[in-house]
Parts: C-alpha cells; structure tokens; sequence
C-alpha cells in the first residue's frame, strides 16, 4: 500500500490554505501554516498567478491531499464515477466519502485521515461483523462499521474516541455511540459533503 511519507504540513503550504492532516496540530499555533502561509522552497513566497490548468491540478491535488490517496488511485476513482449515473464530480467525491478510513475518521474514532488509515491497517474495526484492515475499502448503503470488541479496551482506542467525542456526524451515517457501532444509511448527497474541494475543475483536468 502506497502512502505519502514525506512533510505534511509543507502540502498545506503548497496547496495555500489549511487541509487539517494532522488531527489536533492543525487547530493550534503550531500550525505551520498558521505561522508560514507562503508555499515552501526558494520562491515560495513569489509565486504566480495560477493558469487554467494550474488551478486544476491544484484542485486535484487537495482533494488527493485531504483524503490521503494515490494519484493511480484516485484516477481509478475518476473511472468509476465516470462510469456511474449522475454527476461525474459528485460521484468521485462520493467515492472518496466512502472509503473505510475515511468513514472512521468521519465517525470520530480517528483524529486525522492519517490516523485513521493506521488504525485500520491494525485491524481496529469490522464492516458487516468482519475483521477489515484495508483503508480503501470501499463502504455501500447498508454496511454496518464497528470498533473490534478486543479494541475497544485499547487505551489508544479509549483516548481518540475521547478527543473526538463532539465531532459532528453528517445524516448519511448512523452513529450509537453505546455500541460503537455505525450505519451507512445511503452514500453522501453533495451538501453532506465538508470537504472543500471544487470537483468540477478535477473533472475538466482529467477530460483533457
Ligand atoms: Fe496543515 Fe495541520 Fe500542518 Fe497546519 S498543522 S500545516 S493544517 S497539516
């Protein structure tokens, strides 16, 4: 599985603006955005306007960014959502939406994107009642995501569910906070979306 390991914060900087990968971090003064807002390197902080296809690829890049995946990845994701009814944007940011690590994060049982893909890979949750440690599994109506019974005692586990607890959930996920148990009720609608990501200048990028 292909990651990205190297600064994070210095994608913040290249993308111009806050894309909150590191959980916590991100809402205090260490922020590195908050303290050098100009994009890193030599001439980070005399850049140019962008072109047309400048502000598309950065459009793609965020969106790649915010939801930590591959470009080969995310151009699979472009295929799939080109090939299903409706809005092609709307589809691949459902797409997105729907991944396992993704959904922990969402849920609150993750404090970063970043986090919750580790938490996954350790086998920390079930779909269906069935152990699934693939972060870009990808969730339907209907699927029922669960914190492992031999986890829930983990104090790891015990201590981000604790710093997220107030997380608002959207509608499209059913959450008992009793259980830890969540149900995926219908795949998001656009406006149930937060992410900011402008899809239709992704999907004029990859029409080219
Ligand atoms: Fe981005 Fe968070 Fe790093 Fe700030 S702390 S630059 S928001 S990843």
């Amino acid at each position: 599985m292909a990651r990205y390991t190297g600064a994070v914060c210095k994608m913040c900087r290249r993308e111009g603006k806050k894309l909150f990968l590191k959980g916590d971090r991100c809402y205090t003064g260490k922020c590195a955005f908050e303290r050098r807002s100009y994009a890193p390197g030599q001439h980070g902080q005399s850049r140019k306007k962008n072109s047309e296809y400048g502000l598309q690829l950065r459009a793609k890049q965020q969106a790649r960014r915010y939801y930590g995946i591959q470009e080969g990845q995310f151009h699979k994701y472009f295929l799939m959502a080109e090939k299903k009814t409706g809005v092609t944007g709307h589809n691949l940011l459902r797409i997105c939406e729907s991944r396992l690590d993704n959904v922990v994060y969402t849920l609150g049982w993750a404090s970063s994107r970043a986090e919750a893909r580790q938490l996954v890979v350790h086998a920390h949750y079930t779909v269906n009642g069935k152990k699934v440690d693939i972060p870009s599994y990808l969730l339907k109506a209907g699927d029922v995501v669960s914190i492992r019974a031999k986890s829930r005692d983990s104090v790891k586990i015990k201590t981000v569910l604790e710093a997220n607890a107030s997380r608002p959930i959207p509608a499209w996920l059913d959450l008992n906070r009793d259980n830890l148990e969540a149900k995926v009720l219908a795949l998001p609608e656009r406006d149930q979306i937060s992410t900011p990501v402008e899809e239709h200048l992704i999907v004029e990028l990859y029409s080219k």
